[in-house]
């Protein structure tokens, strides 16, 4: 089943700029895809259309088989099952400690403590951040933020994770954790969808690459099948 589809959308900003061509995209269920590109190719603007942060001028997309709706309630829906990190960490973490930012998720789907507590414990395992639960996100090191972002993300127990440029601005060894989580959560059923600029690591986990450049997906494939006549 295909979890998640863009079919055919179009996406033009106020101002004019066509940011999305024609652009089809689809991921089955439990695979892990990314989506590559350069700066200003529309790979966030892409992703800003799985949870309906944008609605596209045209096409359609469908999570879970079900084209997206957008009024309140539609939405509500549709964020509990698509899950997206932004490329600035800074831009989730807001909250005084760590605890308090991975549980702002949960509370605000009204969970009852006790579950928030469990979810929020579980989350920072996964993401290797127990012992750091007190302490002010901006403290952190920009992979520490990173994990700490997708622990608020995971602990909305979402059915897709999106991740916009997940390693940009790490060090090797910073960005080569966040894979190996990526590739943990995946291998525990998570559907992970990944952007990135670089095409040194991620291929490595991909098990299906999107080339997309000027707002258009020019190649699909595995990494041998996009990247055999580069
Ligand atoms: P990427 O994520 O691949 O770097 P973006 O999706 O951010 O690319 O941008 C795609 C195109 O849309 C670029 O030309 C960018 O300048 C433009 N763009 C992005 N956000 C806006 C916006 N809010 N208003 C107008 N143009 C935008
Ligand atoms: P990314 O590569 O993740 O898109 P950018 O640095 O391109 O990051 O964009 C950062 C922010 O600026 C985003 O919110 C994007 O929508 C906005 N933005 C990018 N290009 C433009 C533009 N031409 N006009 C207005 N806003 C833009």
């Amino acid at each position: 089943m295909n979890i998640i589809q863009a079919i055919d959308i179009n996406y033009n900003y106020p101002d004019g700029t066509q940011a999305l061509k024609n652009v089809n995209f689809k991921v089955k269920k439990g695979k892990i895809v990314a989506l590559l590109g350069p700066n200003g190719a529309g790979k966030s603007t892409l992703f800003l259309h799985f949870n309906g942060i944008l609605r596209p001028s045209s096409g359609e997309i469908k999570v879970e088989n079900q084209t997206l709706d957008y009024k309140k309630d539609g939405l509500m829906r549709v964020r509990q099952k698509v899950g997206i990190v932004f490329q600035n960490p800074d831009d989730q973490l807001f909250a005084p400690t760590v605890v308090e930012d991975v549980a702002f998720g949960p509370l605000n789907l009204g969970l009852d403590s006790e579950e928030v507590d469990k979810r929020v414990s579980s989350a920072l395992e996964k993401v290797g951040m127990v012992g750091y639960e007190n302490k002010p996100p901006h403290h952190l090191s920009g992979g520490q933020k990173k994990r700490v972002a997708i622990a608020g993300i995971l602990a909305m127990h979402p059915d897709i994770m999106v991740l916009d440029e997940p390693t940009s601005g790490l060090d090797p060894k910073g960005a080569s954790q966040i894979l190996k989580l990526l590739y943990h959560l995946n291998q525990e059923g998570m559907t992970i969808i990944i952007s990135t600029h670089d095409v040194d690591l991620v291929p490595l986990y991909a098990e299906e690459i999107f080339i997309i450049s000027g707002g258009k997906i020019i190649k699909q494939g595995t990494a041998h099948q996009v990247f055999e006549d580069v």
